[in-house]
């Protein structure tokens, strides 16, 4: 149709959506990501908790784009995006201009100024995160396991910051992950999971009765929440609360809050909040014409009383496929249309056997069994857009929720695999450099 390039920044599921829509529409996209892989967030925390490998949440972009005609893609860190010029600078000193930029580089962890943080917590963003934080307690509970360590106070403690869906899940997870060890005999003194948060109550966003349904479940599985208090400071062996006390730890999980990611900065417009892109209905960037941002890079309109959206998956995916949309009118010399989001709800897994959810219009409140349905819904649509065969997911997760089994943490053995079927090369490039993800513009990373 046209011998226009899109360069799209990031591919993640913004950005792979955009990009198959573009390519889908006969526009030749070239995708930049600094990894070889899409992630999928959602399922992080089931990856630090060793219930899945990361390779299974993180598929590479050759594989996805592997049918699709006209997508090149791009494995670099791009160090600098300038707007006005719809360019991209890579890390290895190439540069990439288009007719179009559209900017779907998502988030990092914002960790508020608290000292100590960044150098002491593992953040939760990232395959790569999920991956050194499971590394670590794998090394910690080892030792435990097999007596060749000696108890410490608080050696296995984990506190979690952050009582937003990432937190509730990741205590959920390590909660009864503790609790199965514990069962089979072999780890005496199971760690305790602490989730701290500044609010008054757990899933902020949800109903009251949610707010309670987790509590309950957190309780119930043995984790402490403790709410209205803050952090102070993170030490290498504790975390100072602003009410005075302290939790010895050596294992901190920032789910803390994030902020839009570092390659925005000076790319051009003045940041909105969250250090996010501000963009027009339309998704468009104002006064930089050719431009879009989307997913969780962006402030979009459209939320409740005048909000933005929140960042989530649903959002991601359909802004992404919704500014292709656009570019093609662009090309055309069509007039591009407003973004209007389908909300699919919000929904959060809190462990096997809970989950809570409120979808549709009027916001329908579920637990349990149903909420997980859900919630499966919602996340394998998510997923089709980078696998073909979700079928396999569907399979893996109702066998999660159902069954009581204990999660490996063995060095020697591996958690059970999604039978995703790809094929053997299609291997992501994990990589758990720290360096390279200081680079990416994750400071926090310890
Ligand atoms: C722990 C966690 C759990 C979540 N759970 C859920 C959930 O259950 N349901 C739900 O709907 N949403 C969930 N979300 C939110 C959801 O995952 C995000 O909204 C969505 O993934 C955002 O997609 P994106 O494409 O905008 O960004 P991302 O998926 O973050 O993709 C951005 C891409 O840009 C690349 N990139 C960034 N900077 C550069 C650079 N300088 N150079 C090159 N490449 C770069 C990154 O490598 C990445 O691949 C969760 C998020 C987190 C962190």
């Amino acid at each position: 149709m046209t011998s226009e390039r899109v360069l799209v920044l990031g591919g993640g599921l913004a950005g792979v959506a955009c990009a198959l829509q573009l390519a889908d529409e006969g526009v030749p996209v070239t995708l930049v990501d600094r990894n070889d892989y899409h992630q999928f967030q959602p399922l992080l925390y089931q990856v630090a908790s060793s219930q899945l490998p990361a390779e299974d949440i993180a598929r590479p972009h050759r594989t996805i784009f592997k049918e699709t005609e006209g997508v090149e893609v791009v494995t670099e860190r791009v160090a600098a995006a300038d707007l006005a010029g719809r360019m991209l600078t890579l890390a290895d000193g190439r540069r990439l201009e288009g007719s179009h930029l559209v900017m779907a580089a998502g988030s990092r962890p914002n960790f508020f100024h608290v000292p100590g943080a960044a150098e002491h917590t593992f953040p939760l963003y990232s395959v790569a995160d999920a991956e050194r934080l499971r590394l670590h307690l794998q090394g910690l509970l080892q030792g435990a396991l097999d007596g060749t360590a000696a108890p410490e106070p608080g050696a296995l403690d984990v506190v979690v910051v952050g009582g937003g869906p990432t937190g509730v899940e990741t205590t959920g997870a390590l909660s009864e992950l503790m609790r199965a060890l514990h069962a089979t005999g072999r780890l005496a003194e199971p760690g305790r999971i602490t989730l701290v948060d500044r609010g008054d109550a757990l899933l902020g966003p949800f109903s009251d009765k949610a707010h309670g349904y987790a509590h309950d479940r957190l309780t119930k599985v043995g984790a402490d929440i403790r709410l209205g208090v803050g952090v102070a400071a993170v030490h290498a062996d504790r975390v100072d609360l602003d009410d005075g006390t302290s939790l010895p730890t050596r294992t901190v999980v920032w789910g803390g809050g994030e902020s839009g990611a570092a390659v925005a900065e000076g790319a051009g417009p003045t940041l909105g909040r969250g250090g996010r892109i501000d963009v027009l209905p339309d998704l468009s960037i104002p006064d930089h014409p050719g431009t879009y941002a989307v997913g969780d890079v962006a402030n979009i309109p459209g939320g409740p009383d005048g909000a933005v959206l929140p960042q989530l998956g649903s959002v991601a995916q359909q802004s992404g496929a919704w500014a292709a949309r656009n570019v093609v009118h662009d090309l055309r010399g069509e007039p591009t249309e407003p973004f209007v989001y389908k909300d699919k709800g919000i929904m959060a897994m809190i462990g096997r056997n809970a989950a809570v959810a409120e979808v549709g219009k009027h916001r329908h409140e579920m637990e349990g069994p149903l909420a997980f349905a859900a919630w499966l819904g919602v996340h394998a649509m998510l997923l089709s857009g980078v696998h073909s065969k979700t079928d396999a997911f569907l399979t893996w997760a109702w066998d999660y929720f159902d069954r009581d089994h204990a999660a490996v943490v063995e060095a020697t053995t591996s958690p059970e695999r999604l039978a995703w079927a790809d094929h053997g090369d299609d291997i992501p490039h994990i990589s758990l450099d720290r360096t390279a993800a200081r680079d990416a513009g994750n400071p926090a990373t310890p």
